[in-house]
């Protein structure tokens, strides 16, 4: 593959140094002068961010490339490559942390236990896994389910920003702090800005906790509900109404 470096869109140059991801603009209520968006979404990429695109790259061609993959160690104990599924247009994506157990088994992104409650999610709405696409900052599944390292989120990453290159959704929800600072480039916590919306060059990103997360602590279902709506509301989903 040839070497490319990738710099989160709109956070830019700032992104390199600042220790927090961008945020956006308070909403209108809260100051009614009105100003244009601070994020807009820009009509044609700029000249630096054109460079930094594999030219008619697809999802086939970053498999490929990807391969049988032992650039890091954790190809030592994996089974499957873990690359992707789901909707190569969709206009929403969902990334995760690492395979696990069943989805090392299987090749296959949230299958066990985060996976049937990430699928819930999914449905509440009102799409099908189908849909969208889901994929994992690691392709490979760390031991024990430990978190990824940095090394191999590094070594990894650049497969991961390709795919939502090509994919272009029009939104991004990254499942966990892995996700959220592999793509916003910070170590900030989580707890510290999900909810929040975020550009990854020019596409809405939304942070939010992972499944795992909400299975070891049902109490927060109802914050991520709030940031799931929210990207509902991005993209025209209506929440359908409870049946009485
Ligand atoms: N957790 C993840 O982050 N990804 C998966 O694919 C499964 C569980």
């Amino acid at each position: 593959m040839g070497k490319r470096t990738v710099k989160p869109r709109a956070l830019g140059v700032e992104a390199a140094t600042a220790s927090k991801p961008q945020r956006q603009a308070p909403p209108a209520a809260a100051n009614p002068t009105p100003m244009a968006p601070v994020l807009p979404v820009a009509n044609a990429p700029s000249m630096f961010e054109i460079l930094d695109r594999v030219e008619n790259d697809t999802l086939g061609l970053i498999s490929e490339n990807l391969g049988e993959c032992t650039r890091c160690r954790l190809h030592k104990q994996r089974n499957k490559i873990v690359f992707g599924a789901g909707n190569p247009r969709a206009e929403l994506v969902f990334v995760g942390e690492g395979p696990g157990r069943d989805e090392d088994m299987q090749g296959v992104p949230f299958v066990g236990r985060a996976g049937k409650l990430l699928t819930q999610m999914i449905e509440a709405m009102g799409l099908t896994r189908g849909d969208v696409y889901i994929c994992n900052v690691v392709k490979c599944r760390p031991p024990e389910n430990r978190k990824p390292e940095d090394d191999e989120v590094a070594t990894c990453s650049p497969y991961l920003f390709r795919q939502l290159d090509v994919i272009a959704p029009k939104a991004i929800v990254c499942l966990g702090a892995t996700a959220a600072q592999a793509l916003l480039k910070t170590q900030d916590p989580i707890s510290q800005f999900r909810g929040t919306w975020f550009d990854y060059r020019g596409t809405k990103l939304l942070p939010t906790y992972h499944p795992a997360y909400l299975l070891r602590n049902p109490a927060a279902k109802g914050e991520v509900w709030k940031d799931l709506q929210k990207v509902m509301a991005h993209l025209g989903l209506k929440v359908k109404k409870a049946s009485r």
